[in-house]
C-alpha cells in the first residue's frame, strides 16, 4: 500500500473532477476558511504565541493551506506554512496556492516551535496491515494478478499511523500547539475489512493497476487518540464532520458570502449539503483535536 500510495501521489494531481476524488477543500473554501478560524482562536486564546507555526501535513493542491492562512493572517497570525509533502507534482502546484511556504518529507523534519497543524484527508493514504485470527494477511502473485491469501473476520491495525500520531504529539507536548485531524473513519476500534481503492470517482477492486487508483482505508481514531495520550498529548472526542462545521459557523459563513455574492447561492448551499449532510460527508468524516495540556483544546468539540 505504501509503494503503491507513493507511486500514485509522486506522478499525478489526483484532486478534482478530472482526477479520481474530490476532498472537502476542493469543494468549498468555507472548509479551510472554518480550519482557519478554529485555530486562529485557539492559538489567541493560547496568548498568540509569535513563534507559532502553520502546518499541513499532506496539503494536495494547497487549497485549504490557502483559505486557512487568510484567516490566519486576518486574526494577526504571522507564523511560516509548513508543509509535509513527498510529491513533487503536487508540492509544484502547493507553491502556486502558498508561495512563501517551506517544505518538509516527514513530520520529524518540522520545526522545533508551537504548531497549529491540520491534516485532512492524509491518514487514510497511510498504510495498514490486515490480519485474520492473528496471522497477517498478505497479497500473493496469481498468475497474471494479485490476491489475498485469507479471509475471514478481519482486523486492521496501522503503525504507520500511530508513528505519525505519536511523533505530531510529541512536537505538541514539547513546543505547545493544537493538531487537528480530518478523515473518514471511525470513532472506535472494531473488526472490519476497509481497504478500498478509487479511480475516476468510482469504487474499483483494490488489487487491480497497483500505483493507478488511490487506496485508503477508514482511520481508527479511538487508535490514533490511543497513541497521541500515549506521549502526554490531550485528545478531543471525535465528531462528525457535519456538527463540527455547524458548530463553528459553516451556516453564518454561507450566509455572508452569499450576501456578498448573491449569484453564488445554489453554489454554496450545494457545498454546505456535501460537507455537511449526513448522507454526504457530514457523518461519514470525523474530526478530532489533539493539543499540547498548555494549550487549550479548540472550539468544535463540545459534548
Ligand atoms: N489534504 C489534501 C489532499 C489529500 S490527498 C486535501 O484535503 O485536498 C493526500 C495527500 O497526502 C497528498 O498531498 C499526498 O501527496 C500526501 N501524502 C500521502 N502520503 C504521504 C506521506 N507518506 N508523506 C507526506 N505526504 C503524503
Amino acid at each position: 500500500m505504501e509503494a503503491c500510495n507513493n507511486y500514485y501521489y509522486a506522478t499525478r494531481d489526483p484532486l478534482g473532477r478530472d482526477g479520481d476524488f474530490t476532498t472537502a477543500p476542493e469543494i468549498s473554501q468555507m472548509f479551510g476558511e472554518l480550519v482557519g478560524a478554529a485555530l486562529a482562536d485557539c492559538w489567541t486564546r493560547a496568548e498568540q504565541p509569535t513563534d507559532a507555526v502553520y502546518v499541513e501535513l499532506g496539503p494536495g493542491r494547497g487549497s485549504l493551506a490557502a483559505d486557512a492562512l487568510r484567516v490566519l493572517r486576518s486574526a494577526g497570525f504571522a507564523g511560516a506554512g509548513h508543509l509535509v509533502e513527498t510529491s513533487p507534482v503536487l508540492r509544484a502546484l502547493q507553491g502556486k496556492r502558498v508561495p512563501d511556504a517551506q517544505w518538509h518529507e516527514a513530520i520529524e523534519d518540522l520545526p522545533a516551535a508551537p504548531m497549529l497543524l491540520v491534516a485532512n484527508e492524509f491518514f487514510d493514504a497511510l498504510p495498514i496491515r490486515q490480519s485474520v485470527e492473528g496471522i497477517e494477511r498478505r497479497v500473493e502473485v496469481i498468475g497474471d494478478g494479485l490476491a489475498f491469501d485469507r479471509d475471514g473476520v478481519i482486523v486492521e491495525q496501522s503503525p504507520a499511523r500511530e508513528e505519525a500520531v505519536s511523533a505530531i504529539a510529541t512536537c505538541l507536548v514539547q513546543y505547545g500547539g493544537a493538531a487537528l485531524v480530518i478523515d473518514y473513519g471511525h470513532e472506535r476500534s472494531a473488526p472490519g475489512d476497509t481497504l478500498q481503492a478509487v479511480r475516476g470517482h468510482r469504487y474499483v477492486p483494490t488489487l487491480i493497476d497497483a500505483g493507478e487508483q488511490d487506496i485508503t482505508s477508514h482511520v481508527d481514531f479511538e487508535a490514533l487518540g490511543r497513541s497521541a495520550s500515549g506521549v502526554g498529548a490531550k485528545v478531543t472526542p471525535t465528531v462528525t464532520q457535519g456538527d463540527w462545521l455547524n458548530r463553528l459557523g459553516i451556516g453564518a459563513r454561507a450566509a455572508s458570502l452569499a450576501t456578498a455574492n448573491p449569484e453564488r447561492i445554489p453554489e454554496l448551499e450545494k457545498a454546505v449539503d456535501r460537507l455537511c449532510h449526513e448522507e454526504q460527508m457530514g457523518q461519514l468524516f470525523k474530526v478530532m483535536a489533539i493539543h499540547s495540556p498548555d494549550w487549550p483544546a479548540p472550539a468544535g468539540f463540545e459534548t
